[in-house]
């Protein structure tokens, strides 16, 4: 058979497209292609690897369960596997931050998580519009598109993607666009023709937006806001959260407390699927079964959330990102910034950064070039112009460093 993936597999595929190898192992922050060829990943599962891949530590949970023939498929019903999970994210994340939230198991994608926080949202304010970000990216199915931005994206709906008004954030217009002063405007005026939200819901980092993390005033200003106006907030963490941005939840910089907040990627630990909404318990108003899915609550997942839990903690990697995110910086800052033209930029916080060459061809040479050179990294923001540096929040300094090289290198090597 030759390429079974281009005859057999449906068009749709993306990412086969910008590292065409098949990969076959991966330990850490390297994976290995089944020619033996080694890669740095910076690409991390789209941020479902934060403790890299197949790591020791989850992998002999996992490997003990499965030995144990412990029960793997239960739906909602209630597991060993579930309450130990439940427990120690109550007890080490939840309550050493004062957190009160009830745990909404979804279905297991990041959409599927998102689709359920709306949903509720709209039943307890029986309001059907929210507000998303102009930049945001939510997911791919109908609810969760509608809030995405994404053209490409949306033009695949086929139907209208309503109920959904997008806002412009502080970054727009060169960054002079007051933001929370429109929205005030908007919702106080009987002919803006918008109609007042259910909720706001917005990535406290804009990921595949193009890496644009929000001020922590604006933050703070968006919860009062949404007080005052009896609007719920939702954060969606499902990139930014677990530590990304060297706390737990991307939120904590601001000192906010969100009415729900969306988890997904790497809360599974293992790169195993797993999503939920933390909702405040005054919002836990569906019925019994009125969400529902067959693939709520997998197990297995539940073990390698726990382990990946523990790992976090016991390995200080909260500490860990805050001290990776300074050698990032000042490699940026030093080695790449002098490089940069015109309207290029380089933005980012914790583990996750953006070289903005502001034209999408320029970035994509950069990522063919450093996969020539062994380094898997993808690109993000408007007309993917924005190389996306997120590697494992455990990448050993020496390899985060030789992997920044080769950006160097070949950014050196395409602007020359
Ligand atoms: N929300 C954010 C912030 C994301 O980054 C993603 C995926 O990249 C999603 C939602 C959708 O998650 P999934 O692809 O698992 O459906």
């Amino acid at each position: 058979m030759g390429n079974v993936f281009e005859e057999f597999e449906s068009n749709v595929r993306s990412y086969c497209r910008k590292w065409p190898v098949e990969f076959s192992y991966a330990k850490g922050s390297t994976i290995i292609d089944s020619n033996g060829i080694k890669y740095i990943d910076f690409f991390n599962g789209a941020g479902a690897l934060n403790y890299g891949h197949n790591n020791e530590y989850i992998k002999g949970k996992i490997l003990e369960y499965l030995q144990s023939d412990a029960i793997i498929h239960s739906l909602d019903m209630y597991a060993s596997a579930k309450k130990e999970f439940i427990e120690y994210f109550e007890e080490n994340v939840l309550i050493p931050r004062k957190l009160n939230y009830k745990i909404m198991f979804s279905n297991p994608t990041g959409t599927n998580a998102i689709e359920m926080a709306i949903k509720l949202a709209r039943k307890n304010k029986k309001r059907n519009n929210i507000f998303a970000f102009m930049g945001a990216f939510h997911g791919m199915t109908l609810g969760s598109l509608a809030l995405t931005t994404e053209k490409a994206a949306r033009e695949g709906a086929g139907i209208n993607l309503e109920n959904v008004t997008h806002i412009a954030p502080p970054y727009y217009m060169d960054n002079t666009f007051d933001t929370i002063k429109y929205i005030k405007e908007v919702l106080n005026d009987d002919h803006s023709g918008i109609s007042k939200p259910s909720a706001i819901i917005l990535e406290t980092v804009q990921a595949e937006g193009g890496i644009y993390a929000f001020e922590k005033e604006f933050l703070r200003d968006l919860r009062k806001l949404c007080d005052d106006e009896d609007i719920l907030l939702i954060v969606d963490d499902i990139q930014a959260g677990c530590a990304r941005t060297g706390t737990f939840f991307s939120f904590e910089r601001a000192g906010i407390v969100p009415d729900m907040v969306v988890l997904s990627k790497s809360i599974g630990g293992y790169g195993l699927p797993l999503s939920m909404v933390l909702v405040k318990p005054e919002l836990d108003i569906f019925n019994p079964g009125e969400h529902n899915g067959t693939f709520r609550g997998f197990q297995l997942s539940m073990v390698s959330a726990k382990a990946g839990l523990e790992f976090m903690l016991n390995n200080h990697i909260e500490d860990e990102v805050k001290r990776k995110e300074k050698i990032v910086k000042e490699y940026l800052d030093k080695n790449i910034k002098p490089l940069l033209k015109d309207k290029m930029q380089i933005r980012g916080i914790g583990l996750m950064w953006g070289i903005d060459f502001n034209d999408g061809k320029l970035s994509r040479k950069v990522l063919d070039k450093c996969f020539e050179n062994n380094l898997i990294i993808e690109l993000a923001g408007r007309n993917d112009s924005v190389l996306k540096i997120m590697p494992a929040l455990t990448i050993e300094d020496d390899l985060l460093l030789e992997g920044l090289d080769i950006i160097k290198e070949q950014i050196k090597n395409v602007l020359k």
